[in-house]
């Protein structure tokens, strides 16, 4: 069985093609060059005029055709409406034209999956960290549970930000990592409320901060503080459940600050650490999408095409788990 997925929550849109095994034949990807934030209407046309030949290149890297394809999987939330709404349009005319079944997926549990796919991870606690999302997600007693979230913006979007109001370029991860690399530690403030986190507290001091301290040192600091944070929320789901390996995905894993700051914790713990090594599934990508479509079709989930509405506030809660 070959799966086509459809990712485009935001301003990246994938394509991916992956066959019941695991195995990714294609995970092609292109996204739209933003210098002031998303705007979600001119996110969703870069989508429209991207996406024919974007599948055209996917079905050509993997060596297929079109009517090879057995299932359409596409992103069905949660994401910004305009593109959500295009690349569902998408996924509807191609089942349609190819008569084979459509599955929308949620984005979140997709990261978790291609993870555990690729670290062959059996049942971690999950940081999932993104431009647009911030959880901590392990399963329980039959779905992807949320031990804790942010509760304002997301620490990939807060690191843009910052670069953004600097004028240090787009996007601030990397640009922010490598300055991190020479700073020293100023005092920032923290913001772990329970099991859940705020950004935006943080954003603000470091702006300021930036007037009259070195910006690497700030670099520094922003980071220090905002992955500890993280680390502490996903230390204490890791020991209350009592789950024996953490996994990290999204655009921000990449970061080899927040790599060794879990990796550290985990060690304590006695549990694994596992990030997957190839880059092009840790942020949004189709593979991904591709994946937990043959996940969910393998273990009898069926979806009619009324039911492919798109769900900007799709909750990674909302899913019944049948395939674990
Ligand atoms: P995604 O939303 O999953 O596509 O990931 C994009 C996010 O990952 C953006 O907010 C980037 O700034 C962030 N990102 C990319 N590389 C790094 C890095 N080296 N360190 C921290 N964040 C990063
Ligand atoms: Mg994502």
């Amino acid at each position: 069985m070959i799966c086509l997925g459809i990712e485009g929550t935001a301003q990246k849109l994938g394509v991916g093609i992956v066959d019941e095994d695991g195995n990714i034949l294609a995970n092609e990807g292109k996204i739209q060059k933003i210098v002031e934030g998303i705007h979600p209407r001119e996110a969703a046309q870069h989508h429209a005029e991207n996406l024919k030949p974007l599948i055209e290149r996917a079905v050509e890297k993997a060596g297929i055709k079109l009517k090879d394809v057995d299932l359409i999987a596409f992103s069905q939330g949660p994401g910004l409406g305009p593109c959500l709404r295009v690349i569902a349009v998408a996924a509807r005319t191609l089942s349609l034209m190819l008569k084979k079944p459509i599955i929308g997926v949620n984005h979140c549990i997709a990261h978790i999956e291609i993870g555990k796919l690729l670290t062959k991870a059996k049942d971690p606690v999950t940081l999932y960290v993104s431009g647009g999302n911030t959880q901590v997600i392990a399963y329980a007693d039959g779905r992807y549970r949320v031990f804790g979230e942010t509760l304002d913006i997301a620490v990939g979007n807060m690191i843009d930000q910052f670069a953004r109001e600097l004028k240090l370029g787009a996007p601030g991860g990397p640009i922010v990592e490598k300055l991190a690399e020479k700073g020293k530690y100023i005092p920032l403030p923290y913001s772990v409320k329970g099991m859940d986190l705020t950004f935006s507290g943080l954003l603000t001091a470091s702006i300021k901060a930036a007037k009259n301290h070195r910006i690497e040192d700030v670099a520094f600091s922003l980071q220090e503080t905002a992955f500890a944070m993280l680390t502490e929320v996903t230390e204490r789901a890791l020991a209350q459940l009592g789950k024996k390996e953490v996994l990290l995905v999204g655009g921000v894993a990449v970061n080899k600050r927040l790599q060794q700051m879990l990796r550290d914790m985990a060690k304590e713990h006695g549990a694994k650490f596992l990030v997957p090594e190839r880059r092009d599934v840790l942020g949004d990508n189709g593979a991904m999408i591709a994946w937990l479509g043959i996940l969910m079709f393998k273990s009898g989930y069926r979806q009619k095409i009324e039911d492919t509405l798109v769900k900007q506030k799709f909750r990674t809660d909302e899913v019944e788990v049948t395939w674990i």
